[in-house]
């Protein structure tokens, strides 16, 4: 008896998607620490906000931490990687202080925007940086500076009751995964309040976070389904879910492992928007689209918007370690 058909699905494959050359570098920088001194290897804060990708380190001999003092004694001579979101000026100072051996995985965008935060304060402006409280990147731009000097903005709403010393000695910087578009509505705001509001040198929005938003953006008219692979605890992925839904999606939802698919609420999509976070590898993507062809007889087709070549490397002390064996 010949099998039933499988309903057709064409899958709108974002390109861009995915791992971006921040993210690539501090799980590099993990991989190369576990291959140079061995295990363990002590992780301040999850080092990507994908639970994939630190299930994975933690098994090859990293452990994570929350804080420094979680460390046990006996292993202060083990290796402490901080984690890419950057972090506040106080935690490399006690490094120090308490003579860790400690790896900054920073993303070298989100360094520069936590430079571009200093130099506003270093020429007298106020800084005024949109981001979301509580994500660990606005954690480490605001600890650049002292508390007095840096007010945080979350919406357009909050622009009117902002209190600074000098207004018109203001500067502002963002978070580097925002929503291109809500940001534009807060910086409109902001500069409608403050005549001499001085931006950033450069877009302190990264390239991969632009460049992820666009091809959702062009993918998603005409979708039934959008979906995002990211973790909740993803800022960039979970503004990709909120800008296909925006921008033509009938719906979009964050997946992390296929496991989470419910194929019944799934049957009657034809046209499916597919994209990943920053932090997101492209096995679960992979993984995912299999999942998907065991229910639907699946085209794919790649919505490409832009070429990225961007790749930062790793410090130097970890570099002669590439070449080496595993
Ligand atoms: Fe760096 Fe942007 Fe990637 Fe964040 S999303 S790690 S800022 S490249």
């Amino acid at each position: 008896m010949a099998l039933p058909s499988k309903p057709p699905l064409t899958i709108r494959l974002c390109a861009p998607r995915g791992f971006c050359a921040g993210v690539d570098r501090a799980i590099q920088i993990v991989v190369l620490a576990l291959k140079k001194y061995g295990a363990p290897v002590y992780v301040r804060h999850e080092i990507v906000h994908n639970k994939f990708v630190v299930d994975g380190l933690r098994d090859r001999g990293a452990i994570f931490v929350k804080e420094l003092s979680d460390i046990p004694e006996e292993h202060k001579d083990r290796p402490v990687v901080f984690s890419a979101h950057g972090v506040p000026q106080s935690v490399p100072a006690d490094a120090a202080a308490r003579n860790f051996f400690y790896l900054d995985a920073t993303c070298p965008l989100v360094s520069k925007v936590h430079k571009q935060a200093m130099r506003h304060q270093r020429l007298g402006r106020h800084v005024l940086l949109i981001g979301h409280a509580g994500h660990p990147e606005v954690i480490g731009t605001m600890g650049q500076l002292e508390p007095g000097d840096v007010t945080l903005v979350e919406t357009p709403e909050q622009v009117a009751g902002l209190k600074v010393p000098d207004p018109d000695n203001v500067g502002y910087v963002t978070q580097t995964t925002l929503s291109v578009d809500d940001t534009a509505d807060v910086i409109a705001a902001l500069e409608a309040r403050f005549e001499n509001l001085t931006p950033p040198s450069s877009e302190s929005i990264c390239y991969a976070t632009t460049n992820r938003q666009e091809a959702v953006k062009q993918a998603a008219v005409g979708t039934d389904m959008f979906i995002i692979v990211g973790a909740p605890n993803s800022s960039n992925s979970m503004r990709l879910v909120e800008v296909a839904k925006r921008h033509g999606a009938k719906g979009s939802m964050l997946v992390q492992r296929a496991s989470e698919l419910d194929f019944d609420r799934l049957k009657d999509v034809r046209t499916l928007g597919m994209s990943a976070g920053a932090s997101a590898p492209e096995i679960v993507v992979d993984e995912i689209i299999d999942a998907f062809r065991q229910h639907f007889d699946v085209t794919i087709d790649i919505a490409l918007t832009a070429e990225e070549n961007e790749n930062f490397p790793v410090m130097r002390d970890l570099r002669e370690t590439e070449l080496l064996p595993s």
